[in-house]
């Protein structure tokens, strides 16, 4: 700027538009409307690639060619609009083609793979992006999903532009609202201002937003719009006199001080009137930020020097000094703005900034995406992530409490996933959320019978990540339960708990279940007839147990809480003993050893008598089928089936009434991963002799390796993991192993 006396820009200008204004284009035909969007781009940048901005105009038109809009004229007329809006905004030609194609895949039989051919990577991603946006449903949404539906849209895009041209899409449906009819201008109208306009706000377009505000403000409200528009213009006009003078009084007192500055007369936006008056709950009169000047100049410092000139001249209203330079708000706006009382004792405000300031607060993010000359470097890339970046932290710094534009706040928050319901409502999850988290956010019927998941049309396991964006259809079935296995990868506290509390009801009543056998069995190895015992018996001795009713006595059995010999003491103490000698080997509930003629057959495990109990495999000694094993029952997880010869069954053995006999059961053919380290002499074909044994067994082989062993220079470690079928196929190839000249030792670890 120079350092000349400041030219009066003439009688209260309007504030300068962030784009050279073109006219807009009247209907004329789309050949004549597109070859003035060209003429206009290319006077401004006669490198650009033209020949592809003409293609994508060919290419829409052609698709578009049998669809008219409701105004009657060809439904081209509105891409081309669109990008004449970003053609005046500056957007470089990705922008401007986008603009053009923004339709065509969701609208005509146009694919993304068909764009990517035609006119590369970057224009199919916006593209594709612009139709995952109209997607949404946002019909009959709640009001409160419009924060989450904002947020989602931001999150979800993976390059900004597109954000970008769905806001000058959405600006041109609101130019052309009024061939709708009115239900559907007002839907538009209210979308507008619940979710763009915040959108541009966030992103700093502050031109944009105003636009989208008041545009949508006249068509949701238009009886409030007259009245305040009214409002304001017989203010505007009662003080445009004063204002006037206050502009001139402003510009001469800065000029003598050799502050270069442009000075405007600016009037408050109708909306942000309307939206003041509502939320402040004040008249029209107390609005002191109705009428304003604002100064334009060169540097920071000659900001803070307008504002010494200004204070000086009149009296500041105290409280209304804002330093959104010091301090900028989240969306990178920065500006001093102030109060003061003015002649006549008419309010005015001052907003004061330089010229990088005003084109942040007009242009915002789009600012960055502007055409310049020449190519674009990786340093400007860098800035626009910057710029991005800066816009996170900030988001995250800022959280003062009394900022009233926090209800506008739109937070890039990487922590959340936005998915869909097939019927568009938003979900929001925390991050690596599964289908199954969004099951149970629907409902939590829809969760405990979920039996699987598409996510955007195809089928994906339970624990699959849910990424923004996606449509996630959950398939249930009636009288399906969720599996102890979802705890492992579900997100949200909501699905763990509901999830948590199915498994304990079904496990409680195999609790009971288990309860009763045990009870029953120690009681038929004690002599004592169950059948000779009431329930008013059977309920006194729960009682004794702290337990209100039978069942939580036999629950409390089945976990292994009390033991069934001391609740039998108590139903017939003439038969049982009360405590158990403490010398006696066995524990009270488990059967002694039997000798099982066959029971190394084929057989799953399976708590004795007992079909249905949870029972799973140690991981300390991982058993294999037909070894000796020993069931203990734990807290809440079934049995827990251990080798006997396991280390950890001897320290488990002092609560012995949790001890339970399990058996091999027959009919299942699985497998049992071993995993086993063979320390052989280091010699050549050891391994393949090592292989050729368990291919003899047909045995699957998870994985071998061998390696020199590091303590010894002539011996070396073969280690394997293979499926084994019982102890007797593993007895086989150890043996065998063993044969082979050269092993030194077999050991099996866990
Ligand atoms: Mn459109």
């Amino acid at each position: 700027m120079a350092k000349q006396p400041v030219e009066s820009p003439g009688p209260i200008p309007l504030p300068p538009h962030a784009a050279d204004a073109a006219p807009a284009p009247v209907s004329t035909s789309l050949d004549e409307t597109y070859q003035r969007l060209e003429d206009f781009v290319r006077s401004r940048r006669p490198a650009d690639d033209f020949e592809a901005l003409r293609r994508a105009f060919e290419f829409a038109r052609e698709r578009h060619s049998k669809q008219t809009r409701v105004s009657g004229e060809p439904y081209m007329a509105h891409p081309l609009a669109v990008a004449w809006i970003l053609a005046e905004m500056q957007m470089d030609m990705v922008c401007l083609q986008t603009g053009l194609l923004h339709d065509t895949v969701e609208d005509t039989t146009a694919t993304v793979d068909e764009i990517r051919k035609l006119f590369g990577e970057d224009v199919a991603r916006c593209v594709n992006g612009v139709t995952k946006l109209s997607k949404i449903n946002l019909h009959n949404r709640e009001e409160r999903q419009a924060e989450s539906v904002r947020k989602m849209l931001l999150a979800m895009v993976e390059d900004i532009r597109v954000i970008i041209v769905k806001l000058a899409d959405r600006l041109h449906n609101l130019r052309t609202l009024q061939s709708l009819s009115r239900e559907r201008q007002e839907r538009i109208a209210a979308e507008t201002i619940e979710l763009y306009a915040p959108i541009a706000h966030r992103l700093g377009m502050g031109k944009l937003r105003g636009e989208l505000e008041d545009l949508g403000f006249r068509y949701l409200d238009p009886q409030a719009w007259n009245e305040v528009t009214a409002e304001i213009e017989s203010r505007r006009q009662a003080s445009e006199h004063g204002l006037e003078e206050i502009r001139v009084t402003v510009e001469e007192k800065l000029a003598e001080e050799h502050i270069p500055a442009k000075v405007y007369a600016r009037v408050k936006r109708p909306w942000s009137v309307h939206q003041k008056l509502r939320k402040q709950r004040i008249s029209i009169d107390q609005v002191y930020d109705l009428l304003g000047v604002r100064i334009i100049t060169d540097s920071v410092k000659n900001c803070y020097a307008a504002l010494g000139v200004i204070h000086n001249e009149w009296h500041p209203i105290p409280g209304r000094i804002k330093d959104f330079i010091a301090i900028p708000r989240p969306n990178l706006y920065q500006s001093l703005h102030t109060s003061v009382m003015g002649p006549g004792g008419v309010a005015f405000e001052v907003q004061i900034r330089t010229e990088e300031m005003h084109r942040v607060a007009e242009e915002g993010i789009a600012a960055h995406w502007k055409y310049k000359e020449g190519k674009r470097g990786p340093a400007e890339d860098d800035q626009r992530i910057a710029w991005l970046r800066q816009l996170v932290e900030w988001q995250r710094e800022v959280r003062d409490p009394a900022d009233f534009m926090s209800n506008l706040k739109v937070d890039l928050y990487p922590e959340e996933v936005y998915c869909f319901t097939p019927m568009g409502r938003v979900v929001v999850l925390p991050r690596d959320a599964t289908p199954v988290d969004f099951a149970y956010s629907i409902h939590t019927h829809v969760g405990h019978t979920c039996t699987g998941a598409k996510v955007n049309g195809r089928m994906v396991p339970l624990k699959h990540g849910l990424r923004n964006g996606d449509i996630v259809e959950i398939l249930t079935q009636n009288g399906s339960q969720p599996s102890r296995d979802w705890l492992s990868f579900v997100k949200t506290a909501r699905a763990r708990n509901k999830i948590r509390h199915v498994i304990n009801a079904t496990e409680r009543e195999k609790a009971i279940e288990l309860g009763q056998k045990v009870l029953e069995r120690e009681a038929r190895r004690l002599g004592v007839a169950m059948s000779r015992v009431t329930r008013q018996q059977m309920e006194a001795v729960a009682g004794e147990y702290g337990c209100s009713k039978i069942e939580d006595l036999q629950a409390a059995l089945g976990w292994g809480k009390f033991s069934a010999r001391q609740v039998l003491s108590k139903l017939a103490p003439n038969e049982v003993a009360p405590e158990a000698p403490p010398e006696t080997p066995a524990a009270p509930t488990v059967a002694p050893e039997r000798e099982r003629p066959g029971s190394e057959k084929d057989y799953v495990i399976q708590v004795k008598g007992m079909n249905d109990l949870l029972t799973y495999r140690a991981k300390c000694c991982n058993a294999i089928r037909g070894e000796p094993i020993v069931g203990y029952i734990t807290r809440g997880k079934g049995v827990a089936v251990h080798s006997k010869n396991c280390p950890n069954v001897q320290n488990l053995m002092y609560e012995a009434e949790r001890k339970i006999d399990v058996e091999w059961a027959r009919g299942a053919r699985d497998s049992f991963q071993v995993r086993l380290v063979v320390h052989t002499d280091d010699r050549a074909g050891m391994l393949n002799q090592l292989t050729q044994i368990l291919f003899s067994e047909d045995i699957n082989i998870r994985s071998v390796e061998a390696h020199a062993d590091e303590k010894s220079f002539d011996s070396a470690v073969v280690e394997m993991t293979v499926e084994v079928r019982d102890k007797k196929q593993l007895e086989r190839i150890v043996t065998a192993m063993r044969r082979v000249s050269g092993v030194r030792d077999i050991e099996r670890v866990h």
